[in-house]
């Protein structure tokens, strides 16, 4: 039995992992999409190096693109297995997949243009060439008929070597890790795949819950070596605060960028149980992403995937996400005139690291006055706009003009969609229920990686390089 790291090896995005069993099943683990170096993401993305016509099942731990967002290409590309996941994450993969899509052909039209532009020849109607894009709609509707969900904890016989079951990971709606039971002859082995793993007490998603009797574990290090600043002050408090420094006191703006998926939810629900418990001010609140409108409705209706804390909530209250303080801005018309509204509110807009979509706009036309508040509420990659407002910076370039900072800028780890290097190691230790021979760290920069494997004393690690393979005994 072999394995080859082929994704999120030594980086955080593009994660893929071939599982080659002795009866010859053959297993991929996600199939994300890899924006590591921009500049080359179609030649990243393009091709597999395997046969996609070879793969018998693919198990999926969660929506997120880097982990779903090139398994359209491997389906066009001759893939005619089982998709495995869990019901949610395939609900939500067919918004973001679509919102992938649409991304891929306006960045590819962009640089098509530009390099037909640069050839000399006349840009006449008509003749710029087809929009080339990884896959099409039709590739992500014949993949979502591959698909066989699975509920947490449920045992699922591919066949007479590979059992299957996906838990609770904790990271977004229906994210699972994998755990794997391949029987040959008399032995049986036991492979856990992390994915992605969440924060513990997140809002809405259940705790990560460590897989019991591994020979093998494949493990995330997004936050390795790193400490969640950490508050006695719940997600609660800590919202209300802002609201009232930013909102109450000083009658500014307090902006807040957060991903469609995950953050989103988790920020609208803390504000609606501030509503619930009149601690609320009447400040009204504006959730500004397309995307995020779609997710928030899978939200609703997967109620047995989240925590019981949101699940007595939605029995109390018989919603999540809506009070009467909160506008969902449906259209891109709605957007702008939300940049011209002169008074206190709160702005939750996508994306999360203020890198493309909405968000820009209400950064740019908020970040000038020092009345208002840029919340930044995740993880923000080396030089993206959140990263370069986290720095400190007096001017801040914005669709190519610089804009002055005045606004406070400020950062909160309460809503964090994955764990610190302790929870990380908590975790871990409480995986090895005695025969963990090695842990693969995956998922992570190198430093991370390195401080994680420095503090894991139990067993075996190994950091795997892109295409490596591991014999498993
Ligand atoms: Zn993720």
């Amino acid at each position: 039995m072999k394995i080859t790291f082929w994704g999120a090896a030594r980086q955080v995005t593009g994660s893929m992992h071939l599982l080659d069993l002795p009866g010859g099943t053959r297993v991929l683990i996600d199939c994300g999409l890899d924006y590591e170096k921009r500049k080359e993401f179609e030649e990243r993305n393009a091709h597999f190096p395997f046969d996609p016509k070879s793969v018998h099942v693919l198990v999926l731990t969660h929506a997120h693109i880097d982990h779903s967002g090139n398994i359209p290409n491997l389906v066009r590309q001759g893939f005619h297995g089982t998709i495995i996941g869990t019901e949610p994450t395939f609900e939500l993969s067919d918004f973001l997949l679509h919102d992938s899509l649409i991304i891929q052909r306006m960045e590819m039209a962009s640089k098509q243009r530009f390099s037909w532009n640069q050839s000399g020849k006349k840009n006449k109607k008509g003749q710029i060439p087809e929009v080339k894009t990884l896959y099409n709609k039709r590739h992500i509707t014949e993949m979502l008929a591959m698909s066989y969900s699975l509920k947490y904890g449920e045992e699922f016989q591919f066949n007479d070597e590979l059992g299957i079951s996906l838990h609770e990971s904790g990271h977004i709606l229906g994210a699972a890790s994998i755990r794997f039971t391949i029987t040959e002859g008399n032995n049986k082995k036991v492979i856990g795949f992390t994915g992605d793993l969440g924060n513990m007490n997140s809002k809405l998603v259940p705790d990560p819950l460590p897989m019991q009797g591994l020979d093998y574990l494949v493990s995330e290090s997004t936050y390795g070596g790193r400490k969640h600043s950490i508050s006695s002050n719940k997600a609660e408090d800590i919202m209300l605060d802002e609201i009232k420094e930013t909102c109450v006191n000083r009658g500014g703006k307090l902006v807040i960028p957060a991903f469609s998926v995950g953050r989103t939810q988790a920020i609208i629900f803390t504000l609606h149980q501030l509503y619930r418990q009149g601690r609320l001010p009447e400040i009204k609140v504006f959730t500004d992403s397309p995307l995020a409108i779609r997710s928030t409705k899978v939200y609703q209706h997967n109620l047995n995937f989240l925590n019981k804390e949101a699940q007595e909530f939605f029995k109390q209250y018989g919603n999540l996400f809506e009070f009467p303080l909160l506008h969902v801005i449906e259209d891109e018309k709605e957007s702008e005139i939300l940049s011209v509204i002169d008074e206190p509110c709160v702005i939750i807009s996508a994306a999360g690291m203020v890198e493309g979509g909405r968000i820009q706009m209400h950064v740019r036309n908020n970040v000038g006055h020092p009345n208002n508040t840029i919340l930044i509420a995740g993880y923000c990659a080396a030089g993206t706009l959140g990263d370069r407002l986290l720095q400190g910076q007096d001017f801040v370039e914005i669709n190519h003009k610089p804009r002055a900072v005045r606004a406070s800028i400020k950062r909160t780890d309460v809503f964090s969609a994955h764990p610190d290097h302790d929870q990380l190691l908590g975790y871990l230790s409480k995986s090895n229920t005695g025969n963990l021979k090695t842990i693969f760290l995956v998922h992570g920069a190198v430093p991370q990686m390195e401080m994680l494997s420095s503090d894991i004393k139990h067993c075996g690690v190994l950091i795997p390089e892109k295409g490596q393979v591991v014999e498993l005994e």
